[in-house]
């Protein structure tokens, strides 16, 4: 008899191409791809958002219970990749300029929204049948399809064998809302306390939702794992989080080397890799022209590619700014988010027209560029979760300059010029002091041809692919499995 396939329904707020803010529009492809090479049968959830493709209307007529009645929705259904993408249609919530808000905001119902898309999903998996032996939930957008699985579906046989995880790709963002909302969105007061519910210092919270209710957390690396379970980093859940310790794991992310790769990246001028180095000079070329920098390859050139928010350390960057000039780099900036950050690159850029080029919004092919042509990658983030731009950099040969923390920390190793092991630099205390010493340290290997070029190539040959993480997740799924099954046994006379 052939096994049963493992069956994974993923519940994503984003996906790339096709929805992309951040890092998790890649996970949520990039994941399900390595998962379908392990064997696993996956499906995907997202949103129908204008950018997403709709080929079939596979349930037309879904009906959801929502606000205190029954909501139509509809369901279509794509292939990428081999895999089946199916987007929930709700044009009042999802059709929409964009994914969460105008650039840097929010819609102020995005709590409804995303619970809408949480009930909808729990309906469309039932009627598309058969049951999921795991949802995979990600961030507080799908925080609270675990609880209506223990609420409105408790007791219902379709999901009786239905495990949960929970991974959080960042703890910051947290979905709060009034709990007067609570009745519209089908819970009862019970699910509205501290211990053991969603309240958080008087508001819900979508995302204490999935850490409280679903049967597993993971996150995207292990030291951010470690990390979120202390004050510092904790956003005042960490002592929840200490107390689920051992349900928490921390899975470092992958980079989808078929998207992310400079010999096949057909948005670069020119395709190189380690036995090719010759066509990084032409993406730097052609990069310095595209962003109106004058075209001198020896100077170092920094690049960064960011969501502009706190998290990332625009404001180390702004107190560096100047002195890092200084030293004879240029910069070049992709990026969108808060005006204030856009504000002060704008303004570096008046000040240093020849050296700082900056672009305001969302560019793929543009951020593939930048990946190429840089000699280094500056990401001096306050906290990261994991962080992807830096291992693309590494199979880049762009070397990495960043902080310490999270994934960060997990993925870049301080270069070691005696003993040439080491990928790139990073630096622990946040400050810009700090950040510009690390530079320092890295112009002057810069200056040492020889010396660089073994650096680069350390970063190109380090593989980050997803299969080995995919296998994690394989082995996370399979015990989580058996913890529904155990309890289930338990239960039964
Ligand atoms: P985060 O998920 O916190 O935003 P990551 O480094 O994990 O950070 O992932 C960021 C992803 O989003 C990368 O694929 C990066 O190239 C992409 N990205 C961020 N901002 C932009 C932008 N303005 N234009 C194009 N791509 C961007």
């Amino acid at each position: 008899m052939v096994a049963e396939r493992f069956r994974v329904s993923f519940a994503v707020s984003e996906v790339a191409p096709y929805a992309k803010v951040g890092g998790l529009a890649d996970v949520a492809i990039a994941l399900p791809k390595a998962l379908m090479r392990q064997g696993l049968d996956v499906r995907i959830f997202v949103p129908r958002y204008r950018g997403v493709p709709a080929d079939e209307a596979v349930i037309p007529d879904l009906m959801v219970p929502f606000a205190f009645g029954l909501r139509p929705a509809a369901v279509y259904r794509t292939w990428t990749h081999d895999l089946p993408i199916y987007a929930i249609d709700a044009p009042t919530y999802f059709d929409r300029d964009g994914i969460y808000g105008p650039p840097g905001q929010e819609y102020p119902d995005n709590v409804e929204r995303y619970a809408f898309f949480s009930r909808a999903i729990l309906e469309a998996i039932k009627r598309l049948g058969p049951p999921p032996h795991i949802i995979h939930c990600h961030d507080w957008q799908t925080g609270l399809i675990p609880l209506y699985l223990r609420t409105a579906y408790r007791g219902d046989p379709f999901y009786a064998h239905t495990a949960t995880l929970f991974t959080v790709h960042n703890l910051a963002y947290q979905g709060l809302f009034d709990p007067g909302l609570l009745p519209h969105l089908g819970f009862g007061p019970e699910v509205f306390r501290t211990d053991g519910g969603i309240e958080f210092h008087g508001m819900a919270s979508a995302l204490k939702a999935g850490l409280v209710a679903a049967t597993g957390i993971s996150t995207v690396s292990p030291r951010y794992a470690q990390e979120i379970q202390t004050p510092e980093f904790g956003c005042g859940l960490d002592g929840l989080l200490r107390a689920r310790r051992g349900d928490v794991i921390g899975i470092l992310n992958g980079v989808d080397y078929e998207v992310w790769n400079p010999e096949t990246d057909p948005h670069i001028t020119r395709n190189y890799g380690p036995d090719s180095l010759e066509g990084k000079k032409e993406c730097k070329i052609d990069l310095l022209k595209r962003m109106n920098l004058p075209v001198d390859v020896a100077r170092p050139l920094i690049g960064s590619i960011s969501r502009l928010v706190e998290q990332k350390g625009f404001d180390l960057i702004e107190q560096a700014a100047e002195r890092m000039l200084h030293m004879n780099t240029s910069y070049v900036v992709l990026g969108s988010g808060d005006p204030k950050v856009e504000a002060f690159l704008g303004q570096l850029h008046r000040a240093f027209p020849d050296r700082v080029s900056v672009r305001f919004g969302f560019d793929d092919p543009l951020a593939h560029q930048i990946e190429a042509g840089t000699d280094l990658f500056l990401m001096p983030s306050r906290y990261e979760p994991c962080g992807l731009n830096q291992m693309y950099s590494l199979k880049y040969g762009t070397v990495p300059l960043v902080r310490g923390t999270g994934g960060l920390d997990d993925t870049i190793r301080n270069f070691d010029p005696h003993s040439r092991s080491g990928n790139g630099f990073k630096f622990y205390e946040y400050s810009a002091d700090r950040l510009l010493e690390k530079l320092q340290e890295a112009l002057s290997v810069y200056r040492q041809k020889d010396l660089w070029r073994t650096l680069m190539l350390n970063g190109m040959r380090t593989d980050f692919s997803w299969d080995r993480s995919a296998q994690q997740y394989v082995a996370v799924y399979r015990r989580l499995r058996a913890k529904i099954s155990a309890t289930l046994g338990h239960r039964s006379p």
